[in-house]
């Protein structure tokens, strides 16, 4: 992270989330304030991923930290094509990976894309795909695509308007512009005004390409289970059950070893309930670890090693669901929630390879990892309290 070498940028980034980012309740105020400090880095940008091999014909594309946040995706090699996982925040975004994959993987086309569930950050870019002239299927539960036709661009023009009330599940892109502008006005200094700019410009220019955006639906829909069989290996798409939305799917190639979780399951961040079945997603998490695999490609964090970290994350869903949900029957508030279901009070985050992977995020940072952990707790709670009886 650059911003322990910069105290400026620190202060500008502090100031900047407390006055900004806390006006969209859903954002993960730590993590987006570290992931802008580090988009504004020097020489940060010149890639919007970094491509790793986990196993053989198995990548996994890391999303690099931008104002506007990009999923990760997973890329499957196939004997004569590639299928990939989640299409990221917006058509360039995804337009960029393709490029990334020709260059550092495989020439072999996209064949397939997988939408594994239908937010936002997954699936804004799926147009891209079907621009590269190549036959490419974008597979994804029905359920997906019924979320995609009715939210999808609801959600995304709601987040541009500077004066709606706050979007779900979305970053409220409009207000931010809106409140940088007048940040910019009131600068003094030339350094803050410079990073203000800069940061205006990126959502600027994501609000421009997705002025008139038009979900791009998937083509290709199942219930429970879809096979893609390859010379290479087979890639089982999978629903298990509600957890991060009511159609989340997994890619589990079991001759490789490796699974795709999209959100459902994550690596190195908490979880987000804006759109879950609280009560249902760990017996589904649950239900994904029977799978026999060595590696998981999340949606958010770092590819996870074994199924440590994903039982520890059911875990951490499981209590604070139980916690929230005992609560709000004795009459108690978000407010009242907020002030008992610490951090410390949560046993599933005190130790285990899922609080080590929280650790890890941030450098293992502890200052920062504990801001993170906290506030996103908080976050937690207001996302889940409408809900927390959902199966
Ligand atoms: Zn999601
Ligand atoms: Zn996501």
């Amino acid at each position: 992270m650059c911003n322990h070498a910069h105290p400026s940028r620190r202060d500008f980034f502090t100031r900047f989330t407390q006055n900004v980012l806390l006006g969209s309740s859903i954002l993960r105020i730590a993590m987006h304030r570290a992931a802008w400090a580090q988009a504004l880095a020097p020489g940060a940008g010149a890639d919007l991923f970094d491509i790793q091999k986990v196993t053989d014909d198995v990548y996994f594309a890391s999303a690099r930290p931008s104002p506007v946040i990009n999923c990760n995706a997973a890329i499957f090699v196939n004997s004569a094509d590639v299928l990939v996982v989640d299409a990221h925040s917006k058509p360039s975004a995804a337009a960029a990976l393709i490029a990334q994959i020709k260059r550092d993987v495989t020439p072999k086309p996209v064949r397939y894309l997988v939408d594994s569930h239908f937010h936002w950050d997954h699936s804004q870019g799926n147009a891209a795909y079907l621009a590269t002239g190549n036959k490419v299927d974008i597979l994804a539960t029905k359920t997906t695509k019924q979320l995609m036709e009715q939210y999808a661009a609801a959600r995304l023009q709601a987040s541009l308007d500077p004066a709606g009330p706050a979007p779900i599940s979305y970053p409220w892109v409009g207000h931010q512009m809106e409140d940088l502008r007048q940040r910019i006005g009131k600068a003094t200094a030339d350094e803050e005004k410079a990073r203000l700019q800069s940061l205006l410009q990126r959502l600027e220019s994501f609000a421009g390409e997705m002025k008139n955006f038009k979900p791009s639906l998937p083509t290709i829909t199942f219930d429970k289970s879809y096979v893609v069989k390859d010379k290479n290996h087979e890639l089982h798409l999978e629903f298990h059950g509600h957890a991060h939305t009511a159609g989340d799917v997994v890619v589990f190639c079991p001759q490789k070893r490796v699974i795709a979780t999209g959100d459902a399951i994550l690596g190195s961040v908490l979880p987000f309930f804006g759109d879950s079945y609280p009560k249902a997603w760990p017996k589904t998490i649950a239900d994904i670890g029977k799978l026999e695999f060595d590696h998981v490609m999340p949606g958010h964090g770092g590819v996870q090693h074994g199924h440590e970290t994903l039982n520890g994350m059911g875990g951490y869903i499981e209590e604070i669901a139980d916690r929230v949900d005992a609560g709000k029957k004795a009459g108690q508030s978000i407010a009242d929630l907020r002030q008992s279901i610490t951090f410390a009070s949560l046993k599933s985050l005190q130790s285990g390879a899922y609080a080590d992977s929280l650790a890890s995020w941030a450098g293992g940072n502890k200052a920062m990892r504990m801001g993170y952990v906290q506030s996103g707790i908080k976050t937690n709670i207001l996302e889940m309290y409408d809900k927390v009886e959902r199966v």
